[in-house]
């Protein structure tokens, strides 16, 4: 029998989103579309508004944790610089493969025209309403985005969900600050961030026990809406076909041809022995939960040396996250081809920088990146309501992008041990 409580959330999630969709249509063809949009899309509301609520807390203090956990400075300056540089330049390279893959295949323009249209026209609304209350619209120069990540006021950057980059600023000056004074002075510290971090993903655990019921009432709101169409699940599938070819190249190709000519160790062995450390993180679905392998496995079987494993990887499991942001980069950019919102190079840019940072931040736990996606949508202005569409879906996704993720540490773990 169903048990309800034995059920992996993203079952529940997948169930309610059929269902929603199944109870959006019913009520729809009784003609009751009003109920939909009164007494259950709310429901729905609540839940991306509990996302966006710890979206803020979330990213500052696993940013902080992140960056005050590299220990000191002269740590930070050696391995650390060149690790985390690789890190990142792995990431943009993920980043920018799932761009280039989702602008290809443009799985968004399998939804009809008309209905990306509706999409679009509710979008140009939201935003003349928005700049109608914003009075003017802002000066912008070439140099106005690196001026904007600056925030005149910190408690003013953290009311605005789409002023992210400069709560991540704030963060990294933060942490850098923790290093800089020194282990003993910080140590009063440190428990209180370790601690602070636990509760915030408390509170995320919390929010997706909320997520069926959420994700119920943003799918009989949006079938409504829609006035029954099921089309979207056309662009739907393309959507998660994108995802899975742009992980695969990651996966499969990319990291076994690199470490052969970057590292000299054969593609093929690197392949058959990071496995068992992929089946692990696809079947947790988490790069935290699969560490401690990770650290064991990849000294005993790949050859990797103490003293980068136990450094590469705690630090890898928490900031380098490739699959994660080629998969944000795929879904964000899926989401403005729904809405029919062609972006500018400036916008592009900002997703590029934005999913990076954000994958930095996404904590290593099964849906660690959805709140950070809302993050990323919302600071450039792409509806966050969007983010419903692929939550169903996301579970087996996620599975897919922590094995990248993990692999993706491997991968670095063994650069690292040939340089140093
Ligand atoms: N589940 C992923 C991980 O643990 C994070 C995410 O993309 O949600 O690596």
């Amino acid at each position: 029998m169903f048990k309800l409580r034995t059920t992996p959330l993203y079952l529940q999630i997948l169930l309610a989103m059929v269902i929603g969709a199944l109870s959006g249509y019913l009520f729809l063809i009784a003609g009751f579309p009003t109920l939909v949009t009164d007494w259950i899309k709310p429901w729905g509301t609540i839940f991306i508004r509990l996302l966006k609520l710890i979206a803020v807390p979330l990213v500052f203090v696993s940013l902080l944790k992140g960056v005050s956990q590299m220990g000191d400075m002269a740590r930070l300056t050696r391995l650390g610089l060149k690790t985390i540089s690789t890190y990142i330049i792995t990431t943009l390279f993920a980043v920018s493969l799932g761009m280039a893959m989702v602008s290809l295949i443009r799985p968004g323009s399998f939804l009809p025209g008309e209905k990306t249209a509706a999409l679009n026209q509710e979008y140009q609304n939201n935003l003349n309403d928005k700049v109608q209350q914003a009075g003017v619209l802002k000066e912008t120069g070439p140099l106005q985005f690196v001026v904007d990540i600056i925030p005149e006021n910190l408690a003013m950057a953290a009311t605005d969900n789409s002023k992210m980059l400069q709560i991540i600023f704030v963060a990294l000056v933060a942490g850098i600050a923790l290093i800089a004074i020194g282990k003993e002075k910080a140590a009063p510290l440190m428990p209180v961030v370790d601690a602070t971090n636990t509760v915030i993903l408390k509170i995320v655990d919390f929010i997706m026990l909320y997520a069926p019921v959420g994700v119920f009432a943003l799918m009989a709101g949006m079938v409504t809406d829609f006035a029954g169409d099921t089309s979207i699940f056309a662009s739907l599938g393309m959507y998660a076909l994108t995802v899975v070819l742009t992980l695969g190249i990651i996966a499969i190709l990319v990291y076994p041809l690199a470490v052969q000519l970057l590292a000299g160790y054969p593609g093929k062995d690197f392949l058959k022995g990071i496995f068992p450390i992929q089946l692990l993180a696809f079947s947790t679905s988490s790069s935290a939960a699969t560490l401690p392998f990770t650290m064991e496995h990849s000294q005993k079987k790949l050859g990797i040396s103490e003293e980068t494993a136990s450094f590469v990887f705690p630090v890898g499991a928490t900031i380098n996250m490739d699959g994660t942001s080629a998969y944000q980069a795929v879904s964000i950019l899926f989401i403005a081809q729904l809405y029919g919102i062609d972006l500018s190079v400036a916008q592009l840019i900002s997703i590029l920088l934005l999913t990076v940072l954000a994958s930095i931040g996404t904590p290593g736990v099964p849906g660690g990146s959805i709140v950070m996606t809302v993050m990323v949508l919302s600071s450039v202005g792409i509806p966050t309501e969007g983010l419903v569409i692929i939550l169903g879906i996301d579970r087996p996704l996620d599975m897919l992008r922590t094995v990248v993720n993990v692999s993706g540490d491997v991968f670095v773990a063994k650069l690292m041990d040939k340089k140093t």
